[in-house]
């Protein structure tokens, strides 16, 4: 059978450069912090991705610090510039965070993990496109505000946040803005510096590269209290013997994906576009979420009212085509998207939602295969929903 991959925001397949520069790196057995030459090789390896990290942001090598995921970027800044400890020094009035209301999992529960703690957690309202209200987010802003976290790009409707305005806009107050760019990092040329951010969180997974690494930039002034205690690790900011098959890896995806960057976000775009041209064009009362917005090229989210979107991804799946209802952290969750319902969505529409998200494997042809089952299975699955025959019914009468 037929097999479609189109849950790239979830994760993508390891480039085989990728693999390949991962298997010359199991090699390399020493560990980074000895000093032989087993170490330095080791330490050569592990600066040699940083470099290209640093490089592919505008930022300097000591800037970045690698972690085991973005989740684990986004909860090292998050906790670590608030967690009253001196290190970090940024004053006992300072208590309160703002995130927008469409964060991944991993920015909003350690918001709430925060709340626990007894500190205010404000979470910025987004419009019906899925994009932070730039006024609402100005007007939270106070002397008590110690950091700003939004994320660059969202991962369910791709919807490309502000990040320029906001760092404008909290520059000069005395607060740390951060942004999860897990979704943009890799599709989207970001310079660190250009745009003024304090901290940024990226993922290894997401471009083509292996599980289980990710990064954080950390401009050089900000202090930050590590999660993980212990040896002299990333700057004394993230301890453990440093895992040089993944950051080697994480250091050839990283270069790959500038590489690509123009040509695939162009070839992505152009199939996207054609895919939501057809979908509109074969399947009825079928709507783009967030389509009339700036976003990330290859992903699309569409509702199929009056039925539900689970029941159309396992259908789909017997066709051998991967999509998602939502974030793949939120898919043991029976609740709609947090995303689509704070773009003021109902549960209905919500609960009706699929994610397709494309990559460097993507062809037309898997996008007609795609809108062919798509159709089928929406007929199909509409002949058996009493919201669809209602509605039939009451436009006949
Ligand atoms: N942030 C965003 C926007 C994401 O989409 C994801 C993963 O889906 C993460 C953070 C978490 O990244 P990781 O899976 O590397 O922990």
């Amino acid at each position: 059978m037929k097999r479609v991959y189109l849950d790239h925001n979830a994760t993508t397949p390891i480039h085989p450069d990728v693999k390949a520069a991962m298997v010359a790196a199991m090699e390399v057995f020493g560990n980074a912090s000895s000093h032989h030459s087993f170490g330095r090789e080791a330490h050569e390896l592990i600066e040699n991705a940083r470099k290209t990290v640093a490089d592919a942001l505008g930022a300097e090598p000591e800037e970045i610090i690698f972690t085991s995921c973005g989740s684990e970027s986004n909860n090292l800044v998050i906790k670590g510039v608030t967690c009253g400890n001196s290190i970090c020094k940024i004053g006992s009035e300072k208590s309160e965070v703002i995130i927008s209301a469409i964060e991944h999992p991993s920015v909003l529960n350690t918001a709430k993990c925060l709340q626990g703690e007894g500190k205010t957690v404000h979470l910025c309202p987004v419009d019906e496109k899925g994009v932070v209200k730039l006024d609402v987010l100005e007007s939270l802003l106070s002397s008590r505000t110690a950091l700003v976290s939004i994320m660059y790009a969202n991962n369910e409707t791709g919807a490309i946040q502000p990040i320029e305005e906001i760092a404008k806009m909290v520059a000069g107050k005395g607060i740390i803005f951060h942004t999860d760019a897990v979704q943009a990092f890799g599709k989207i040329p970001i310079n660190v510096k250009e745009l003024n951010l304090d901290f940024l969180s990226l993922s290894g997974h997401k471009i083509y590269g292996p599980k289980g690494v990710g990064a954080l930039y950390k401009r050089k002034t900000r202090k930050v209290c590590p999660l993980i205690h212990g040896g002299h690790h990333e700057f004394n900011l993230r301890a453990g013997t440093e895992n040089t098959v993944h950051i080697a890896g994480l250091g050839k995806a990283v270069e790959l994906s500038l590489r690509d960057m123009d040509s695939e976000w162009q070839r992505l775009a152009e199939l996207r576009n054609w895919f939501e041209g057809e979908v509109m064009r074969r399947v009825p009362e079928s709507v783009v979420n967030g389509g009339d917005v700036s976003r990330t090229a290859h992903t699309s989210n569409i509702s199929f009212r009056y039925i539900e979107g689970e029941s159309i991804l396992y259908d789909l799946d017997f066709d051998g085509i991967a999509v998602s209802t939502g974030s793949a952290c939120s898919s043991g969750s029976l609740e709609p998207s947090h995303v689509l319902l704070a773009m003021g969505m109902d549960h209905g529409r919500a609960h009706s939602s699929i994610r397709f998200s494309l990559g460097r494997s993507t062809t037309k042809e898997d996008l007609a295969y795609t809108v062919d089952a798509l159709e089928r299975t929406v007929t199909r699955l509409r002949n058996m929903s009493p919201l669809w025959r209602d509605k039939l019914r009451q436009e006949s009468v």
